[in-house]
C-alpha cells in the first residue's frame, strides 16, 4: 500500500482521515516523518492555509502530501471565527475557551446558522489540486456530546437529531465537511492514478 502524509498533527483529524482512507492509503502523519514545525498559517483563505502546508512538506521532505485547513463559519457573526477557528478565544486558548466564546456570542441570538468548511490541497506527483467539502448546520444553545473534538458539542448538522458530539467517528464520517472534502479527493485519485 502506498503511503502519504497528511500535514497534521491532530490526533482527532488523523483518526477522521485514517479512518477514511484505510484501503488505499497508509497515512503519515508529520510526526512520523520527523516534522516537527509548526507550520505557518499565514494566508487569509483555507485554500491558501491548505496549500501552505502541502507545500511545506514537499519542499522539505519531497513527499506527496496532503493539508488541510478547516473551520467554522457562523452567518451571524459576518463568518467568523472561519479561518480563525482554532485560536478564537486567543493564543492559548481551549476547545472550551473557543465554545464559550460563540456562545456568548451568540448570546439571545436568533440566526444559529452555521457551516463547517474544509479545503484539502493535495500535492502528488509535483501538481496541486483542491478539494472543499461543507456541512451546513447551526449552533445550537446547549453542548451536547463528548465525542470528536474543537465545536462538535455545539454544532448540529442539518436533518439530525444529534450535534457531532454525539456522533461516533463512522457518523460524523458520513457527513461531515472534512469527509466531502476526502470523499472528492478520493474520486480524483481513483479517476487519475
Ligand atoms: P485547522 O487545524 O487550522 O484546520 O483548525 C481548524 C479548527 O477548526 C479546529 O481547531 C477546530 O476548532 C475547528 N474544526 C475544524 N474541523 C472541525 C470539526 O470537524 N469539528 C469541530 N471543530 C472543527
Amino acid at each position: 500500500m502506498e503511503s502519504i502524509v497528511f500535514a497534521s498533527n491532530n490526533a482527532h483529524k488523523l483518526e477522521e482521515v485514517r479512518f477514511k482512507l484505510k484501503d488505499i492509503f497508509r497515512v503519515k502523519s508529520l510526526k512520523e516523518i520527523g516534522c516537527f514545525d509548526d507550520i505557518p498559517e499565514t494566508a487569509d483563505t483555507f485554500e491558501g492555509n491548505a496549500e501552505l502546508k502541502a507545500i511545506w512538506v514537499k519542499e522539505k521532505y519531497n513527499l506527496d502530501c496532503f493539508g488541510d485547513d478547516s473551520g467554522l463559519e457562523i452567518e451571524a457573526l459576518d463568518n467568523r471565527p472561519g479561518i480563525y477557528s482554532a485560536r478564537y478565544a486567543g493564543a492559548d486558548c481551549s476547545y472550551a475557551d473557543n465554545n464559550a466564546l460563540v456562545m456568548k456570542q451568540l448570546a439571545g441570538v436568533e440566526n444559529r446558522k452555521a457551516h463547517f468548511v474544509t479545503v484539502i490541497c493535495l500535492m502528488l506527483h509535483g501538481e496541486v489540486n483542491f478539494f472543499r467539502g461543507e456541512v451546513h448546520g447551526e449552533i445550537i444553545t446547549e453542548y451536547r456530546g463528548t465525542e470528536g473534538f474543537g465545536y462538535d458539542p455545539i454544532f448540529k448538522p442539518l436533518g439530525y437529531d444529534k450535534t457531532f458530539a454525539e456522533m461516533n467517528l463512522e457518523e460524523k464520517n458520513k457527513l461531515s465537511h472534512r469527509a466531502i472534502a476526502l470523499n472528492k479527493m478520493l474520486h480524483f485519485l481513483k479517476e487519475n492514478y
